[in-house]
Parts: C-alpha cells; structure tokens; sequence
C-alpha cells in the first residue's frame, strides 16, 4: 500500500506518535485518552480540495462528532496486505461523497478547514488497521487503533502520481506495439532463411521459435513486466526518471513509424 499527499499544499505540520507530537500538545492527547497524536497534520487553506490519497479503492463513510468536527473515512474494499485499513480525513469545511460511495485514488473527498478539536486550517490524515467494517483491529493501542501512516507515505500530491501514472500507461501502450512491430520484422527476416535440418525434432523446436504469435507473446509479456513495475512503483517513475524524460519517451515512441 502507498499513501501519497491528499492536498496540494506541502507543509506537514505533526507526525504521528509521542515522538513527532508537539510537547505543548502531549497534555491534550492525555486527556483525550492517547499517548500522544495518531496521525498527520498538514497544513491548509480553508476550502482546499482534499483528494483520496491511498492507492486502493475504498468505500467511504462520513463522519461527525461531539466537537462539531467533519471528517470521511474511506475503508478498503479489499484485503491489503492480508487484512483491511482505513483512512481518516478530519476538520473538513465539506464533505463530498456519501456513504457507502465507492472512492478511487484521487477522487475529491471534501474540502479541509478547522471543524471540531482544531487550532488552525489543516487536515488531520489518520491510518488504522481495521476489519471489514471499518472497526479497529486494536482500539486500545493507544491512539484508538491508529497506526503509524509514514512508513506507507510518500510525499508526493495524490494527483501527480495520477498524472505519472497515466503518462506511464501511454508510453507502455506505444513501446508494447513497438515492440510487438519489431518482433514481427524479426520474424519476416528469419522465414526467407531456409532452414536445411533433416532432424524432426529440432525442426518442430525451430517452427516453434519461428512462430509469430511465441514472438509477439515473450515480447509482450516482457513489455508487461516494465508495465507492471512502473505501475506499482509511479514514484520511481516520477522521482527517478522524472516526468520530462517521460514526455521524451512518449514523443520518441509516437515519432517512430511502425508497420
Ligand atoms: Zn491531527
């Protein structure tokens, strides 16, 4: 699982646990029944787009509480990692989904504020392992079965990493037919060579070889491989090779003319 920036204002404001909460705050906590915070806090301004930073989809369920805080949580529709996780966005002005909404990475969840047990405009981004039903695996670790969110965050806008993503799908796409192109140039090579072998069997391994759809399938799939990778791994693709080199990619791969 990835959890990428839900806004686009880059200002974390409070980490999670009683190392990365302010000292002011750890009495505030206390009284609330935590050790200390149990999630992120980034900074916002009011009305600022929150967008569904998880790379799973999840069904969402809204959430009110006694302090007039506004918050969604959105639960996973499926097993990560062998079990289930939900993710908390809290002091929302405005909610945009309703329950049992289905949400995808990047989808709008509302619009961050200061609603409920908050001092500033930010949006409070929570973690927890959870059931099927969204209830807490462990409620009393704590900090009411919030986990650590860090080791799964990469600080990168939700919708940068949507933006690569694509971007990694399209340069795919073209190197795929490229490639499947290149294979069948290969094969119209070999064919006009005469094959001189009077052994059967080595005769039906080269026929074999010699098949167009074996060719474009070991290509393919290699293809696959990189797409795959790229998929799973958008940040590499960003930080790494960085989104310019990508646009060189896709202009290289639509300026060769195939076929
Ligand atoms: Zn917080």
């Amino acid at each position: 699982m990835k959890i990428y920036r839900a806004l686009k204002t880059n200002c974390v404001t409070q980490g999670y646990g009683v190392e990365n909460t302010a000292p002011s705050m750890l009495s505030l906590y206390k009284s609330l029944g935590m050790l200390g915070h149990n999630g992120i806090d980034f900074a916002c301004w009011s009305g600022e787009p929150i967008y569904h930073c998880g790379d799973f989809t999840g069904i969402a369920k809204t959430e009110v509480d006694s302090k007039g805080g506004i918050g969604v949580d959105v639960i996973s529709k499926e097993e990560i990692e062998g079990g289930y996780f939900k993710l908390r966005y809290w002091h929302l002005k405005k909610v945009n989904v309703y329950d049992g909404q289905e949400i995808k990475e990047g989808d709008l969840i509302g619009w961050g504020d200061n609603t409920g047990l908050s001092t500033g405009d930010h949006l409070h981004l929570g973690l927890k392992s959870c059931h099927e039903d969204g209830e807490p695996l462990d409620k009393w670790n704590g900090y009411y079965g919030a986990v650590d969110p860090s080791p799964y965050f990469e600080n990168i806008f939700v919708l940068d990493i949507l933006e690569v993503k694509q971007e990694a799908l399209s340069v795919i796409q073209l190197a795929q037919k490229l490639i499947a192109q290149i294979g069948l140039w290969l094969l119209k090579g070999r064919s006009k060579k005469k094959i001189k072998n009077n052994n059967m069997e080595n005769n039906n391994m080269k026929k074999w070889y010699q098949s167009k759809t074996v060719w474009i399938a070991i290509l393919q799939s290699t293809a696959g491989i990189i797409a795959a990778f790229i998929t799973q791994h958008p940040e590499i693709a960003y930080l790494v090779t960085g989104k310019s080199i990508i646009d060189v990619l896709i202009r290289v791969v639509t300026e060769v003319k195939v076929g």
